[in-house]
């Protein structure tokens, strides 16, 4: 695992209060842009739900005190007429609350789906590195995780607030006639266990981010012990228990952290708490004198009580609501840190190389990968015409697999240049350069899609034409298993799916293959160990095939098979990321090097 990183950016103090509100502009803006009809709605909703109560205190207070007056006069048509409003008021804010979960519920499928695609439409545009990156990773899947929710939970707490400043305020209007004492008292009641409410949220905020790595590696644990990939060998390896245990200890640490905060957290809010309630039940007892002296009547009494209570409850509303704003900037600003992450332009343009005929040129090739210091290829200079075969060996960890990284432009190299047709990658328009080169790779993809679209997907334009698919699978020996499956190249492929089939090793191999065969326009072809599951034969009678057929193409394999490799033109040692040896196979074995030693070595093993 990487060093922990430092927490990010600290906010300034009192931040604490103003932090909360940091994302809120942006979800704002976002849920805006979804559905403005479904928002206004909200707003409007809203307003009228902090609005409401204070009419149904206030109605309250003119009941009781109609009810006071028809005691005397024996007439309760005034009563009968405001507790009709009183109802009507309540129905009212009823539907407005019901109004306000089902423009919640509309507006929250659309957000979560446009968010998703927009995490997914970045993710097109990322480069290599930013996947083999760990914390970019981190930030990719935390943002996909709660993308459906987040945003509008944050959109919905800052009008909640808001929906409760609405109602304190409305309060304060009716409070300010019994005196405007009455109102700060109101206020700053809440105000102690407000500012520790921000406080310590700010702190869970932090306490957040800062434990990134440890709640990878726990998520990453959950993968390990509960996914159909990883059970043989859990299993088998007795592993489940250590994995578990590690599980469970990284829990423990985030835990006391956790628990800790928590403590001090409700601690400082049940005192602070206590401080408002306390105010609170001065001001009843001054309300309650108030009115047995005669200063206010019995309805202002219990409309005032109504206003207190109601506002108490308004103020740890809102207090709950910040809570939970932390959590949903946490996210936000986990979101927005993936989306603003920069992606360099697209710089080449470019469709052909000055050169046609010229093939592939490594010059002077040095490459290092972000964020190591070991260049991984050192000096590389090679030149491959079309029609020739190239085959790159050496040990695990040479470099053979990078330098076709560079190749196909999943990375730039660090020095030298690598060129097309005379013209340097860089240049090359991108969708031009991908049609020109194929590439299979040793971790070649294996899609849960159907058999057909698997070889398809080699072939973009053609991912789902089945005489393609048929033509490519023959190429690459899969058609005889492929029609044996039960339907055929429409078979399911995958366990996420019902019915959906397994391959073997081998087969899958040969879809692989058949997928290099569909790229038919391409003219580099790249074989990165696709065959190392096939027997010593097949791999041969594979790679015989694909130099028969790609008569002026360039072809490069790698391979640890010698059988196979001494079939190429030409032949490059790689060692520690320098060519060491290179030539045709009979010049290799008269040189009496480091090839000729490994393919004796491997020629006794076969005798
Ligand atoms: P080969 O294909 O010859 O087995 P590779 O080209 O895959 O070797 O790897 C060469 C070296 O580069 C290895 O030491 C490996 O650890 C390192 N390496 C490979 N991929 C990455 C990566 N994404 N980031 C950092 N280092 C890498």
């Amino acid at each position: 695992m990487k060093p922990t990183p430092a927490p990010a950016a600290q906010p300034a103090p009192l931040s604490g209060f103003f932090g909360v509100f940091r994302y809120s502009r942006r979800a704002l803006e976002l849920v805006w842009s979804t559905n403005q009809p479904l928002t206004v709605s909200i707003g409007t909703l809203t307003v009228m739900a902090g609005v409401l109560p204070a009419g149904v205190a206030w109605v309250g207070a003119l009941i009781v005190d109609a009810v006071v007056a028809a005691i005397d006069t024996g007439n309760a048509a005034r009563v009968i007429e405001y507790v009709l409003l009183e109802g009507a008021l309540v129905a009212v804010l009823a539907a407005t609350q019901r109004g306000l979960n089902l423009c919640q519920s509309l507006l929250r499928a659309q957000l979560g789906q446009r968010v998703n695609v927009m995490i997914l439409e970045k993710a097109l545009t990322l480069e290599l590195r930013h996947f083999e990156d760990s914390e970019f990773y981190d930030k990719l899947t935390r943002a996909r995780r709660e993308a459906s929710v987040r945003p509008l939970s944050l959109v919905m707490r800052s009008f909640g607030l808001a929906q409760n400043a609405v109602s304190l305020a409305s309060y304060g209007v009716l409070l300010v006639k019994f005196s405007p004492w009455a109102v700060a008292v109101l206020l700053l009641a809440g105000l102690p266990a407000f500012v520790a409410e921000a406080k310590f949220s700010g702190d869970a905020f932090r306490l957040f981010r800062w434990r990134s790595p440890e709640t990878r590696m726990q998520i990453y644990l959950e993968t390990v012990l509960a996914r159909e990939d990883h059970a043989k060998e859990v299993k088998l390896f007795g592993l489940g228990r250590r994995l578990l245990d590690r599980y469970q200890n990284i829990f423990d640490k985030l835990y006391q952290a956790d628990r800790a905060l928590t403590i001090r957290r409700d601690s400082w809010g049940f005192g602070l708490g206590l401080l408002g309630t306390a105010a609170l039940y001065g001001a009843y007892a001054w309300i309650a004198v108030s009115t047995v002296q005669g200063l206010i009547t019995l309805g202002q009494m219990t409309m005032y009580f109504a206003l207190f209570r109601q506002g108490q409850s308004a103020v740890s509303a809102g207090l709950s609501a910040i809570g939970g704003m932390y959590e949903d900037n946490l996210y936000l600003s986990t979101l927005y840190e993936y989306l603003e992450t920069e992606v360099p332009a697209p710089r080449g343009a470019l469709q052909r190389g000055p050169v046609p005929a010229d093939g592939v040129r490594f010059e002077s090739v040095s490459f290092t990968y972000p964020g190591s210091t070991e260049p991984v290829l050192k000096d590389i200079s090679l030149h491959l015409r079309p029609g020739s075969s190239l085959a790159l060996v050496g040990e695990n960890g040479s470099g053979k697999t990078t330098l076709i990284k560079l190749l196909t432009r999943l990375y730039d190299p660090s020095s030298g240049r690598v060129l097309l047709d005379g013209l340097d990658l860089r240049e090359w328009d991108a969708t031009a350069l991908r049609q020109r080169i194929g590439v299979i790779f040793q971790d070649f993809a294996r899609y849960q899609l159907l058999v057909g679209e698997n070889v398809g997907a080699g072939d973009e334009g053609s991912f789902e034409d089945e005489s393609r698919w048929r033509e490519a699978a023959a190429k690459g020996q899969a058609a005889e298993f492929i029609e044996r499956l039960p339907s055929g190249y429409q078979t399911q492929l995958g366990k996420w799916f019902k019915d959906g089939r397994e391959l073997s090793g081998g087969q899958w191999q040969k879809i692989a293959l058949s997928r290099a065969f569909m790229r038919t326009g391409a003219d580099v072809l790249v074989l990165d160990e696709p065959t190392a599951a096939m027997d010593a034969r097949a791999e041969a009678e594979v790679f015989e095939h694909f130099r028969q057929l790609a008569s002026d193409r360039i072809t490069i394999l790698i391979s640890h098979r010698f059988s196979t490799v001494r079939m190429a033109d030409h032949i490059v040692v790689l060692e520690r990321g320098r060519i060491v040896e290179q030539g045709s196979h009979e010049q290799l074995m008269e040189l009496g090097g480091t090839y000729a030693s490994l393919f004796t070595l491997q020629a006794k093993g076969y005798r």
